[in-house]
């Protein structure tokens, strides 16, 4: 299937060349207000989901997000797409500034930005067929000249994803899992976007599954030039997937390579740890592995750490800089990496050392009486 196959007559574009820059995001913070009060609700705190990311996604390529559950990558993932509002920074899209859109030339612009869901089940009305779940966005965005046009339009979107035609008239209970994956991809997919966020696409899958789905990903790219921003915190399958791996850690970027580079030489301690988690399939190897826990839990982002906000769980944090000093992303090589310290502990002239894990108090996480404010977009996302 090629592009134009993918959208409407008018709404076709050519396959893109590689290269150039679709997705630039500058200083992006997005921060909750945490309110209380009994009459009137006053702003007491602020959680930091996502403060201050600078990234690039270029055109055609995959850029895979990881990092711990709660580190922001989702937050971050919906707040290029504008599902949730950003609180200040940018995000340029294809050359257009996406933050001040007014709401209707959004809406025109979501055409080209998808997302796919984590789990399609919930991701998916029970109550309508594949057909009618296809056919909502085209006919929100005008796309297709009559219903023929359109059916033959998602036709061939779920060719595309290797689904038969009569599964036009089921419903997603009818389907397997991986199944059910295919229609949130062709339900992403039938609208010709440029983009497409994936939010840990394939973890609600079994392993059987994920690499069907993910080889999927990978043909479509190939096929239609699409890019990907892919939000996972399995390792392996970012690995697989991407060009350009960027590292969160509590709403920031720590560290950000080539997908080779980073899996091969990670520069920062908490990407050194994450990767010592991955095991390696050569048992030489598995037995001389370097294993890096870390102590505690991840700190609130409701009051994060001064300095280096990993400076509470670094093996590698020294007494000067760390605690006060919040390390800029630099580049090392491939790499952009924050960490005041990374050519000595790369060198090994900065030796690893025990961390005592220090107690999260719920006061500092935001769990007194309040109300998270989640700012998100109005209206639906089709
Ligand atoms: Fe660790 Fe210090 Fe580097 Fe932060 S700046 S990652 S605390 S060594």
């Amino acid at each position: 299937m090629t592009r134009e196959a993918a959208v409407t007559d008018g709404a076709a574009t050519a396959v893109p060349e590689r290269g150039d820059s679709l997705v630039e995001v500058r200083d992006l913070k997005v921060h909750f207000p945490i309110t209380r009060g009994i009459l009137f609700d006053r702003v007491v705190g602020h959680v930091k989901a996502v403060d201050g990311v600078d990234l690039t996604i270029p055109r055609g390529r995959t850029y895979g997000l990881v990092g711990e559950s709660g580190c922001g990558k989702s937050t971050l993932g919906r707040a290029i797409l504008r599902l949730t509002r950003p609180t200040s920074g940018t995000v340029v899209f294809d050359g257009i500034e996406l933050t001040g859109l007014p709401a209707d030339r959004m809406r025109a612009m979501r055409r080209r930005m998808q997302m796919i869901f984590q789990d399609p089940m919930s991701s998916l009305d029970p109550r309508q067929n594949v057909e009618s779940i296809l056919i909502e966005g085209l006919q929100a965005h005008g796309i297709g000249a009559d219903r023929a046009a359109r059916r033959k339009l998602i036709t061939r979107t779920l060719d595309a994803v290797g689904l038969p035609t009569w599964a036009l008239s089921r419903y997603p209970h009818e389907f397997s899992g991986g199944q059910r994956q295919r229609i949130g991809i062709a339900r992403a997919l039938v609208l010709g976007p440029d983009l497409i966020v994936a939010d840990e696409p394939v973890s609600a899958l079994d392993v059987s599954v994920q690499a069907q789905v993910i080889n999927l990903l990978d043909e479509l790219q190939e096929e239609l030039g699409l890019t990907y921003l892919v939000i996972a915190h399995d390792l392996a399958v970012v690995r697989h997937i991407s060009d350009v791996v960027g590292v969160m850690y509590l709403g920031t970027l720590v560290e950000e390579a080539p997908s080779d580079r980073l899996y091969s030489q990670p520069l920062h301690p908490y990407t050194r740890a994450l990767m010592s988690a991955v095991p390696v399939p050569d048992p030489d190897v598995e037995d001389r592995r370097e294993r890096i826990l870390l102590a505690g839990d991840l700190p609130s982002p409701a009051n994060p750490p001064t300095g280096c906000r990993f400076h509470t769980r670094c093996p590698w944090a020294q007494p000067t800089r760390c605690p006060d000093e919040r390390p800029e992303l630099r580049t090392i090589g491939a790499s952009r990496v924050a960490c005041h310290w990374a050519e000595r502990i790369a060198s090994g002239e900065l030796r690893r050392h025990e961390v005592t894990a220090q107690l999260v108090r719920p006061e500092d996480a935001g769990d007194t009486p309040g109300t998270l404010a989640t700012p998100s977009e109005p209206g639906s996302f089709v």
